[in-house]
Formats: structure tokens, sequence, C-alpha cells
């Protein structure tokens, strides 16, 4: 890089800062992949927000696209596809992208953004492998933009409330937590595809359950073991796992156990038991819906149904974005959290004798 070019990237840098600082500037987003998450949650969920709005779209299929313009009231002049996608660069209306794409193209997308000088808000799982966490990290370090990881769990109130019972002691000496989160998949889906998914259910459905032991206990897993298999022989599985069961165990002593399937409806939840106490979230992971029942020595119990409905944890964690370039604070689901589950991902695999 010539030292024109670093200094038009830090001025760049500079005035787009400006911008997210104004008041009433709303963080432009632009969507890349036009899926099912960022189609019927994420960019349903800016209309309502008052910090960010989709301004443009980067998609393979250009008819697709144009409907969603038209519906959000983005300019054609703001539709690109994968091929033209870093001539987002010149386009002062994105100010981030949201990465919603296979996961394992997560990496490309997020590093392009960056080098074309936009915030990411990037998919779970982050990435495929350890060293492409790491580089998404890197580029958006050295463009000075933030990135988060979509860990909606993190920001949502049934989820929080769980971290704060265990936090106040209510539940006493937490001792063990259990956990699942999977569904019954359908043949064909880029999902059971190893060179776009990058894993099984693990990579996509486990990820809920591991980040939530470490959110709930507040600790990193010491020790990771794991079992796996493959049952319904009907070719959905020739090339990843169809289940995959861990566990953990962290420093305090903490023992955690957690399952992951592709092979049968499993509602997300988890278990946290305590020597005062125990307490049970379920559905845990899902969108709207979640309900948290606790049962504490001496006390009444608990049971907490949220009516909160979709889309409001996609609106939430595009703002905790929107946030965080305005005020130049890292977001909480930041890229290094991206990187340690991709890391425990990989040593949950390998413990299990998968590659
Ligand atoms: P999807 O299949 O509905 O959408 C994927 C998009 O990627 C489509 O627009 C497709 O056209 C595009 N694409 C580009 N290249 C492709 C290729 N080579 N093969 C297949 N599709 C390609 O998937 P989705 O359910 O929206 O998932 C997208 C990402 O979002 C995944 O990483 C997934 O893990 C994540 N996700 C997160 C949540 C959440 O609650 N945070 C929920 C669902 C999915």
């Amino acid at each position: 890089m010539t030292r024109r070019d670093f200094g038009g990237i830090a001025l760049g840098a500079a005035a787009q800062l400006g911008r997210a600082q104004d008041p009433g500037h709303k963080i432009g987003f632009a969507m890349v992949g036009l899926g099912r998450i960022s189609m019927q949650h994420l960019a349903p969920s800016l209309k309502t927000s008052t910090k960010c709005k989709v301004t443009a779209l980067v998609s393979g299929h250009r008819d697709k696209a144009e409907k969603m313009a038209a519906e959000y009231g983005i300019p054609a002049k703001n539709i690109y596809s994968y091929e033209n996608y870093d001539a987002i660069a010149d386009n002062k209306d994105i100010d981030a992208v949201y990465v919603a794409l296979p996961n394992s193209m997560h990496a490309e997308y997020t590093i392009r953004a960056a080098k074309a000088g936009k915030h990411v808000l990037c998919e779970k799982p982050m990435a495929t492998t350890v060293k492409d966490a790491e580089a998404m990290i890197a580029a958006c370090k050295k463009a000075n933009r933030k990135l988060l990881i979509a860990y909606r769990c993190q920001y949502e109130p049934t989820n929080l409330r769980a971290v704060d019972l265990i936090k106040s002691g209510k539940l006493g000496t937490i001792q063990a937590i259990e956990s699942a989160n999977g569904f019954n998949i359908r043949a064909g889906e880029w999902r059971v595809n190893m060179k776009l998914a990058g894993g099984g259910p693990l990579m996509d459905m486990g990820v809920y359950s591991l980040n939530a032991c470490r959110y709930l206990t507040g600790e990193e897993p010491s020790e990771i073991k794991a079992d796996w298999s493959v049952i319904d022989k009907d070719g959905r599985f020739n090339e990843v796992e169809e289940n995959i069961a861990w566990s953990m165990k962290f420093p305090s002593g903490i023992v955690a156990s957690c399952s992951t399937t592709y092979g049968a409806n499993m509602p997300g939840f988890y278990r946290v038991h305590g020597n005062k106490g125990m307490l049970h979230v379920e559905p845990a992971f899902g969108y709207q819906g979640l309900r948290l029942t606790a049962n504490i020595q001496g006390g009444p119990p608990i049971d907490e149904p949220n009516p909160e409905k979709d889309p409001a944890q996609f609106t939430r964690e595009a703002d905790h974005l929107a946030d965080c370039i305005a005020s130049g604070h890292e977001p909480k689901t930041s890229g290094e959290e991206g990187l340690r589950d991709t890391k425990y991902m990989m040593e949950i695999y390998k413990s299990c004798g998968r590659k």
C-alpha cells in the first residue's frame, strides 16, 4: 500500500466516523446474500430501527435484488453482484455490510468489506477455519472497522436474565449445564455440503449451546471431549456429521454436556444446576417465544415467558453495531468472540476424530 492509498483510507474512515457520530445519521447497511436470515429477519428488523437502515443489496440474483430494492426504496445504483462487490468502497450510502452467506464465504466477504472501508456484521458461525477467523479480525483491525459476530442471544433479555440470575448467586454454586439445539434437515441444503458449511450441525446449531455455556459461566472451557455419528444413510450425511455430542469442563469445575443434530427436531434449550436451585430456558435460541423458569430454594417458582416478537433480536444486534461505530467501543460479540468458538469447535471435531 502506498502512502497515498493509506492517506485515502484514513481520510475516508475519518469522514465515515464523522457521519456515523452525527446523531441524525442512520448506519446504512448493504445486505450481502439475500437468503432467509437476511430477507426474513435482519432486513425487516431495520425497518423499526432508529439507528440503522438497509441502503444496498449484494446478490447473485438481480431479479430477487430488484424486488427487494423496490420494497426498501433502494436505488438501482445500490444493487451489487458478488463480482462488483468491491465497488461498495465508493458508495457513501453504505457504512456497514451484513454478511449472511454460507459459512465458508463469511471470511472472503468480511475481508473485502473491510478493504472497502466498511464495518461488518457477520453471521455465525464466524468462519469455518481458525485461519479465516484470524484473517477477518486482522482485516477489520487494519482498516479500523468494527466487526460484530451475530450472536443475537448475547443481547437478548431472557438470556441476559439467565446470566444475571447465575451471577447474583441465587442458584448457589453452579455445578452442571445441559444444552441441545438441532433440526431435521432437508436434502440438498448447502448446510450439508462440507465446502460451503465447513461442518454439520455443530457449526450451525451446536454453536448456540457452546456459546451459551461460555456466556452463562463467564468461563472458557479447559477440557473438551466429543462423539459423533451418522444414523440415517440417506445421502444427507455423506460429508458432514448427523449428530455430535460433547462435554466441557470449566476451570471452576462446572461440567457441561451438549448435543446437536441434523436428524431430529431438537428445540434449543439449556438447564443450569446450582446447589441452591436450577434454571431452565426453553426455547433458548429461537427468534421469539423464549421462556425462563427457575426453582430457587426458599423462593417462589419463577416463570417468565418473553412476549417479544421477531425480529426484535435482530434490531438489537444491528443497533449495537451502530452504537459501537458512533462511540468507538468494541462490540460485545467481537471477532475475538467468534474466533474463540471457532477454536473450540475445531477442538470438538478433533476430539472425536473428525477433521
Ligand atoms: P440461505 O440458504 O437462506 O441463504 C444463503 C444466501 O447465500 C442465499 O441468498 C444464496 O443465494 C446466497 N449464496 C451465495 N453463494 C451461494 C452458494 N455458493 N451456495 C448457496 N448459497 C449461496 O441461508 P441462511 O439460513 O440465510 O443462512 C445464511 C447464514 O446465516 C449462515 O451462515 C447461517 O449460519 C446464518 N444464520 C444465522 C441465523 C441466526 O439466527 N443468527 C439463522 C439462520 C442462519
